[in-house]
């Protein structure tokens, strides 16, 4: 047992230490203004960022231009599964790079296959019991591209079953919901300050209310094609959906033949401590839960499964890999070789049952030191939601400030929705870090709410 995990077992306050402000906003003459001052004017202006420049990591940790070194509870928004720089990942790329990085899906290579592979072996053996009936892979480049493949594959799937005329093309998607900035995952994502500036959107798309069965039996019909969900939305504000919603969802799904994809890009690949996060929602009267999971017909994933490197996949059953047909979909870079190989090496490792494991364990750690700040800070902190290594944290008022404290003293946290800190830190974090973290976070909210 872990010196840290003893705490939770004895059900002791976990011991938060108090911190001062170390890492204050570069100066006018730094050396991360100097650099933002040659090279922003070229940069397209589209996020707001602190003036810190990053220029390498190791583990959970990044160091800046000043070589000041931060704890990293983002992960690059939830990406960097292994944490920065892991050696094995460097000499893959090294050999890889050496050997091909890219040869176009007009030739087999050797990666994705064993990517698939590996995706769909890992996911049928789950003991947690997700999309039992994973058979086949596409792979391409990032979250919202997996999620526009999903969406063709769907009216794909209606149109070989009904004819191409059919009027069963529509989809129905969820108000606070994040799929993506391309034009149909943003269609998808009814948030008006994205898609606002970009009207009009594709044709066809319905909203409903997150874990509110009654909004979804209004709006799916013998039209909609597929409903796409978020099992634990994340840019949103961290929102577990219920069993009872995803289970109604596959209900109505079934009873007008739309198909059900779980857009699993944060989520997903571990993030939960199971491999894909419907798998953390589970009914909460059942022996074995398991044995009850709601089953997607499509798991959009990205995010996590390179490590870094940029790669998405769409992983669909089999009655829906038998609707697509050779030229009915296609990526340039998707299914290269290298990102494959980068892919198939960080998914071997992060689902492994001892992985897992420890990820349940840091989880415990997160859930008793949140709550603790959260009785703490009660006229701060509204609610404390997740699971696993993907947490929010909402907030009586606007995050930012919080935000920015804490990056003055070495933490990087994100925000998520309007009102919530989010921490999706990489999976491979240390019991000793989340301590680390959590007393800079108690520290920060304290010096906001003086
Ligand atoms: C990040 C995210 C996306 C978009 O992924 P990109 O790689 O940025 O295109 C889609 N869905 C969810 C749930 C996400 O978190």
């Amino acid at each position: 047992m872990s010196g840290l995990s003893r705490y939770l077992i004895r059900g002791k306050a976990l011991p938060i230490k108090q911190t001062v402000e170390t890492h204050p906003d570069p100066s006018e003459t730094s050396k991360s203004s100097g650099f933002l001052k040659t090279y922003e004017p070229y940069c397209m202006v589209t996020y707001a960022r602190p003036s810190i420049v990053f220029t390498h990591g190791k583990g959970s940790y990044l160091y800046d231009l000043e070589n000041r070194k931060y704890l990293d509870f983002t992960a690059g928004i939830a990406v960097s599964a292994i944490g920065h720089a892991d050696e094995e990942y460097a000499e893959l790329l090294r050999d890889q790079g050496l050997k091909t990085i890219h040869t176009s899906n007009l030739y087999y290579n050797e990666w994705t296959g064993p990517l698939s592979k590996l995706l769909v072996e890992r996911t049928t053996g789950s003991l947690d019991g997700g999309m039992r009936g994973a058979a086949r892979v596409f792979v391409g480049n990032s979250g919202s591209e997996a999620n526009e493949g999903a969406l063709k594959f769907a009216r794909k799937y209606a149109k070989k079953r009904y004819g191409f005329d059919t009027e069963k093309v529509e989809y129905v998607s969820f108000h606070r919901s994040f799929h993506g900035r391309t034009f149909g995952s943003l269609s998808a994502t009814p948030t008006e300050k994205y898609q606002k500036p970009f009207g009009p959107m594709v044709p066809g798309f319905k909203y409903a209310t997150f874990n509110d069965i009654e909004s979804v039996n209004a709006l799916v019909t013998e039209k909609t094609c597929a409903v796409i969900v978020e099992p634990i939305q994340g840019e949103g504000g961290v929102y577990p959906a219920t069993y009872e919603f995803l289970a109604s969802l596959r209900a109505k799904c079934d009873e007008v033949d739309a198909l059900l994809i779980f857009d699993e890009i944060q989520s997903g690949l571990s993030r939960t401590g199971r491999i894909w996060g419907h798998e953390a929602i589970t009914p909460s009267d059942s022996v074995d839960p398991s044995s009850s999971i709601v089953q997607p017909d499509m798991i959009t994933i990205a995010k996590a499964l390179g490590g870094g490197f940029p790669i998405g996949a769409i992983m669909v059953t089999e009655k829906v890999a038998q609707a697509i047909t050779v030229g009915d979909h296609g990526t340039t870079f998707g299914g290269n070789p290298l990102a494959s190989r980068l892919a198939h090496y960080v998914v071997d490792k992060i689902t492994a049952p001892d992985f897992l494991d420890a990820i349940k364990k840091k989880s415990e750690l997160f859930r008793a030191g949140l709550s603790q700040i959260q009785e703490k800070y009660p006229s701060v902190v509204t609610e404390i939601r997740g699971t696993g290594l993907m947490w929010g944290i909402e907030v009586k008022t606007d995050p930012t400030p919080i935000v920015d404290a804490a990056r003055h003293r070495g933490l990087l946290v994100i925000t998520a929705g309007t009102n919530t800190l989010r921490i999706v830190p990489p999976l491979v974090i240390k019991e000793e870090e989340i301590l680390d973290g959590l007393a800079i976070l108690d520290s920060s909210i304290a010096s906001v709410h003086a």
